[in-house]
């Protein structure tokens, strides 16, 4: 999607338009009797009547389209803007660019963010992967972000693939903000992102070892004679465009919402050689159901 092909979206119907071609690519389907005639959209409802049984179906309904204020145009411009941005959307400019309050954008973001992640959730990182830890500093509000703040911790895991050349090629990542780093958290940590059987590459720190117990094969490698990021140069190249995103987004958030930034990134990441598809993912990404009370992103 380019900013030219935006203009096909003029009107609320070749939003809905697109919205269908992308959540039922085979053409609307009735969740009831799987018929695919409907009738013709009535007035300004967004529901379609199935021939054969007669119930409505709303293409957004279970998705964070329905019942917003927020016009699908809007949303659209808004996915855009995300599914574009390297450096992080902020709800001020978004508020700005489609005429709504910055409360509204804000929470636009914030449903954009949760549905990346539970799109990552879907998937696991495999076969090789390297794993380490970093630190995150939140400057609380009306602060100035200063040096030495750097407090919570951020688990940080990279797939890659070696070569037949002897060269390694970067695959997937996860990240997770946690509250300690021992090894109980680092078990989970994989156990949630990465599967079993897969080799673990980490440094000498002690709360890697126990990951052996869990199905893991660990690949320890003390830092000694070579440099951190010689050990794990993935991980320490990811970690290095992960600190120049904070340092460009993170300013007067409070930690609370470090894991949705840290989902984006990681979103972004793991499509990186698909920008061209970027927007019809996060559309396809909002469009899954099992909708998140507003309440719990706030
Ligand atoms: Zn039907």
């Amino acid at each position: 999607m380019t900013i030219m092909q935006l203009f096909q979206f003029s009107t609320e119907d070749a939003c809905e338009d697109y919205l269908i071609r992308i959540r039922w690519p085979e053409g609307l389907s009735c969740p009831h009797c799987q018929s695919k005639d409907f009738g013709k959209r009535k007035g300004k409802t967004r529901a379609y009547r199935c021939l054969h049984c007669h119930r409505f179906l709303s293409p957004t309904a279970g998705t964070i389209f329905h019942r917003t204020r927020t016009s699908l145009q809007q949303w659209f411009i808004a996915l855009f803007l995300v599914a574009t941005d390297k450096r992080g959307l902020s709800a001020l400019f978004l508020a700005e660019q489609i005429g709504v309050s910055y409360p509204t954008a804000w929470a636009m973001i914030q449903r954009m963010r949760h549905a990346m992640l539970k799109r990552d959730l879907q998937y696991k990182l495999s076969g090789h992967v390297e794993m380490d830890e970093m630190f995150i500093g939140a400057p609380t509000e009306g602060k100035k972000r200063g040096r030495g703040t750097e407090q919570i911790p951020v688990l940080v895991a990279v797939s890659f693939s070696p070569a037949k050349d002897g060269k390694e090629y970067v695959g997937f990542a996860k990240l997770r903000a946690v509250d300690t780093i021992d090894a109980p958290t680092i078990v989970k940590f994989a156990n949630d992102v990465v599967e079993k059987g897969s080799t673990v590459r980490s440094d000498g720190y002690s709360v890697y070892p126990p990951l052996e117990d869990h199905g893991f094969i660990h690949d320890r490698h003390p830092v000694g004679k070579q440099k951190a990021h010689v050990i794990l140069p993935h991980v320490h190249t990811f970690i290095s465009n992960l600190r120049s995103f904070v340092m460009g987004t993170y300013h007067g958030l409070d930690e609370t919402h470090l894991q949705q930034y840290l989902d984006e990134f990681c979103w972004r990441f793991n499509r990186r050689k698909r920008h061209q598809e970027m927007f019809d993912r996060l559309l396809l990404a909002c469009l899954e159901k099992e909708e998140t009370p507003f309440s719990a992103l706030t």
